[in-house]
């Protein structure tokens, strides 16, 4: 299970360009909490050794009035539910009485506490970081998250302090089934289906084990096929009280997804695709996972509905047309039998081995089909393939001034490849190496 960091200071001490630093996201997942003002984003970092899961909690003043006592709880909320907090301040602006304010309200948390003493960019280093030395915080660092500077350092700083994952076996496989999680917002019918696949008694067992911190893999037994549920919001539904206060955990999501090899995302039929529902989607595709659309209640659409849906879901899921959407009805348990097919598929697509000869052949074809266009005169020389890993499926590309190497020829690349190789229902990573 993927830890959780929180980063936490006053307003416009640089939290959010930090956590864009640190997880490189397209979007950051928002918790939705309605009634409150400033949202805790979420994303995932993986710039050190372990992922852990970066959580911006927006500004905490120090003031506990009026939009400041929202944000105030909202950053509460963010320091319970890590496991390590950033604390951030702004070196040009100093040491500030609301940051002694915001200090004594993290050490309350008992929680590992690393200060990153950010927009040192420019400054003298040592006597900003001398400022902030009163905190007697033993790990304070400077950081200029703007120019990407003692982000790798802080990193660093973070994971000794971080719980070993005790999972980490189960991560990598320690059975024959596919695993699998189910996302979507609240009311998509997450436990609805689960209620489906497993049965009634199956949940009252998994109730039990939702009291604690672990995430719940619950065994699933289709048509002689085995697969794990893993930490589906609908199985934990019941025994959770927390869930009544924030339904649509980001946290467990991310860490779900992080866990499985399948991630089957939940679309209500009836809203279309929301933003949130492409943000999620965009989540499973970063972090390499197989991927299956679920558009459920099916059922409640007549044949108008239908269409205007159809149709927005070719409009908006182009990034993804290799993955596969299926209509059910979690309620009548109609297109079930398809959601399974399409996950057993795009699990073996995303675990397919592929030879180093085979590849390289593969590549000779594409280069000789459509050759990337010429850098300064002359043109990137691409020589052989090998696999470079699978879930997602890496090829792994050597060659000459591959730097120079467009997106669009990438993407010709992995279209070629993902055909030659029918690789339905997962992303394809393609890395460039310069030389032999
Ligand atoms: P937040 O309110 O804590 O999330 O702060 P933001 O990330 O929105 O940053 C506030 C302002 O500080 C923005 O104008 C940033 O461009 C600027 N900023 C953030 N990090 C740095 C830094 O490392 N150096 C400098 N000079 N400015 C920064
Ligand atoms: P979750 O929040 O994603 O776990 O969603 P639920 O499983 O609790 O479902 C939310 C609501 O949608 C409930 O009232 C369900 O009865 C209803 N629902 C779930 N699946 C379907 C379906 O396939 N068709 C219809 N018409 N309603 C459904």
């Amino acid at each position: 299970m993927l830890p959780v960091v929180a980063l936490v200071g006053r307003p416009n001490v640089g939290k959010s360009t930090l956590f864009n630093a640190l997880t490189r996201s397209r979007d950051a997942l928002v918790a939705d909490l309605p009634g409150v003002t400033r949202d805790r984003h979420y994303g995932v970092c993986r710039l050190g050794a372990r992922p852990f899961v970066a959580v911006d909690t927006g500004g905490l003043s120090g003031v506990d009035e009026g939009l400041d006592a929202l944000t105030a709880q909202q950053v509460r909320l963010a320091i319970g539910e890590a496991q390590a907090l950033v604390f951030v301040v702004d070196a040009r602006e100093g040491l500030l009485p609301q940051d002694r304010g915001i200090l004594d309200e993290l050490r309350r948390s008992g929680k590992p506490i690393v200060l990153a003493v950010n927009k040192t960019d420019g400054l003298d280093v040592q006597g900003a970081l001398a400022e902030f030395s009163r905190f007697g915080i033993a790990a304070t660092l400077p950081l200029s998250a703007a120019h990407n500077r003692g982000t790798d350092d802080l990193v660093g700083a973070l994971l000794p302090l971080l719980p070993e994952d005790a999972h980490e076996e189960l991560a990598e496989g320690g059975d024959d089934s596919i695993r699998v999680a189910i996302v979507g917002r609240p009311n998509a019918g997450k436990s609805t289906l689960v209620n489906r696949l497993l049965g009634e008694d199956r949940l009252v067992v998994s109730d039990v084990a939702g009291t604690t911190r672990d995430p719940i893999r619950v065994p699933l037994e289709r048509d002689g096929r085995r697969y794990t549920l893993i930490d589906t919001a609908g199985v934990r539904r019941k025994a959770r009280v927390e869930e009544a206060l924030e339904k649509f955990s980001v946290i467990k999501t991310l860490q779900s997804m992080a866990a499985a090899q399948v991630v089957v995302v939940m679309v209500d039929a009836r809203e279309n695709l929301a933003d949130q529902d492409l943000t999620l989607i965009g989540h499973a595709v970063d972090e390499g996972r197989a991927l299956v659309i679920a558009v459920n209640k099916w059922d409640g659409l007549d044949a108008y509905q239908r269409e205007q849906c159809q149709r927005a879901l070719e409009r908006r899921l182009q990034f993804v047309e290799w993955a596969k959407v299926v209509f059910i009805s979690a309620l009548h348990g109609s297109g079930l039998r398809e959601l399974m097919r399409a996950i057993v598929r795009a699990h073996a697509a995303a675990t397919r081995t592929l030879g180093s000869a085979d590849l390289t052949r593969t590549l000779e074809k594409a280069y000789e089909n459509y050759q990337p266009p010429l850098v300064r005169g002359h043109a990137p020389k691409l020589r052989f393939a090998h696999p470079g890993g699978s879930n997602p499926p890496t090829i792994v590309i050597h060659g000459s001034r591959t730097k120079h190497i467009a997106p669009a020829y990438r993407r010709y690349l992995e279209g070629f490849f993902r055909q030659r190789y029918k690789l339905e229902g997962t992303p394809i990573r393609i890395e460039f190496r310069e030389g032999e």
